[in-house]
């Protein structure tokens, strides 16, 4: 039995005190600090660690989460266990600020260093390759021996709650003789889960598949914005380039792991057998449910358990080849899609390459369209209940 937290309405509620995501926030008469988020409230950890933890101070009196992550494994549970107990003595009540969520701003919460974007959704890799190439082999020779994945920008990404300008770039249509630039007509999302380093690791080493739960501090909500149009016509030979790099958003909250431990299970199953740098022990999945809401109305709901690569498999793929990690770099799992038609995780799989529009309320889309409002939500099992990481929201502004 989880024992109750003072603060009131949080116990039960996705920001229970098994949770305590963290966060960056400003109100009007203060620079931004760390802050955890416990029921519809955000406690003021850099005051909090004034009052009781002076030692913390230079941790959470921050403008990001770096320092906090930077501090490593040991003190990313004590901060943990401290916090816990705050919220579980009525005590300290009168030592603490907390504050309404709605009265305070919330900002990226840590620096991004570098950022990977992986392709680990079986079913998404599959729907792509039959859109793409419907006479060839779906998923191609290389993607069931290696996560698949591509470098983005990591200066591009962006709190929830950013607004999102269309972007312009090149598009050729097959039908087109030759390529014409222009605004976007294919913007689309990826609902995705990202995994935040909290540990550098120097550069020519690797982290192995057992370094993830002492690398990776925390996950947050991904939305990886995608131009199709702008994809199809530059991605050949190289990648993704432009039609990934104007935007990807992040939440404002990043849940430790340590609060997702309920969450943890096997993965669907890897067949053939992965190269010894990519085993691991353990249950390597996470039960997260993800929820794609378009205006209002949920159009898919993807389930991350359904992920063919495990996020400790990215980490060491990674960095197997000597390739450095800083605090704060981001790698994330790529569109989550399940099995199912209604747990597509983006609209080039909703709209079958935008050749079946799909239904949104009254409404129809096949891709963005200039004022549609994006809402990603999850949420994951706890030992008594679930826990709500914090949403991934954007709204779509014309082309500057
Ligand atoms: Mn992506």
């Amino acid at each position: 039995m989880t024992p109750t937290t003072w603060v009131p309405h949080a116990a039960g509620s996705g920001h229970d005190v098994d949770h305590l995501p963290y966060g960056v926030f400003t109100t009007s008469d203060e620079p931004p600090r760390v802050g955890t988020r416990i029921g519809d409230h955000v406690l003021d950890l850099a005051a909090a660690a004034r009052a009781t933890a002076p030692s913390y101070v230079a941790l959470l009196d921050a403008a990001s989460l770096n320092p906090l992550m930077a501090a490593g494994p040991e003190t990313w549970s004590a901060v943990r266990a401290w916090v816990t107990d705050l919220l579980l003595d009525p005590a300290q009540e009168a030592a603490l600020s907390l504050l309404p969520v709605d009265d305070v701003t919330l900002r990226l919460p840590f620096e991004v260093g570098d950022y990977v974007d992986y392709y680990a959704s079986e079913h998404h890799a599959t729907n792509v390759g039959r859109i793409f190439r419907p006479d060839g082999d779906a998923l191609l020779p290389n993607w069931k021996h290696l996560p698949v994945g591509y470098h983005g920008r990591s200066g591009s990404v962006v709190v929830s709650g950013t607004a999102i300008h269309r972007p312009a770039g090149q598009r050729k249509a097959p039908t087109e003789d030759a390529p014409t630039f222009g605004p976007c007509l294919r913007l689309d999302i990826e609902a995705e889960l990202g995994f935040v380093v909290g540990r550098a690791l120097p550069f020519g080493e690797r982290a192995s598949t057992a370094d993830f739960a002492t690398t990776v501090f925390g996950v947050t909500g991904v939305n990886d914005w995608s131009a199709r149009d702008i994809q199809a016509w530059e991605y050949v030979p190289l990648g993704p380039n432009l039609a990934k790099s104007f935007a990807t958003t992040v939440g404002a909250w990043v849940t430790p792991l340590a609060a997702l431990e309920a969450a943890r299970v096997p993965l669907p199953g890897q067949e053939p057998a992965v190269l010894p740098y990519l085993q691991e022990e353990g249950p390597g999945g996470y039960d997260v449910e993800v929820e794609v809401e378009l205006n209002g109305t949920v159009v898919a709901r993807p389930p991350y358990r359904t992920m063919y690569w495990s996020p400790a498999q990215m980490l060491a793929h990674l960095t197997v080849n000597g390739a450095s990690l800083r605090v704060g770099d981001l790698y994330a799992s790529g569109t989550i899609s399940g099995p199912e038609k209604d747990q597509r995780g983006s609209f080039l799989e909703l709209s079958w390459g935008g050749r079946e529009p799909f239904a949104v309320g009254d409404a129809e889309r096949t891709f963005l369209e200039d004022g549609d409002e994006v809402v990603l939500r999850y949420s994951a099992p706890t030992a008594t209940g679930r826990l709500t990481l914090g949403e991934v929201r954007g709204t779509i502004l014309p082309t500057r």
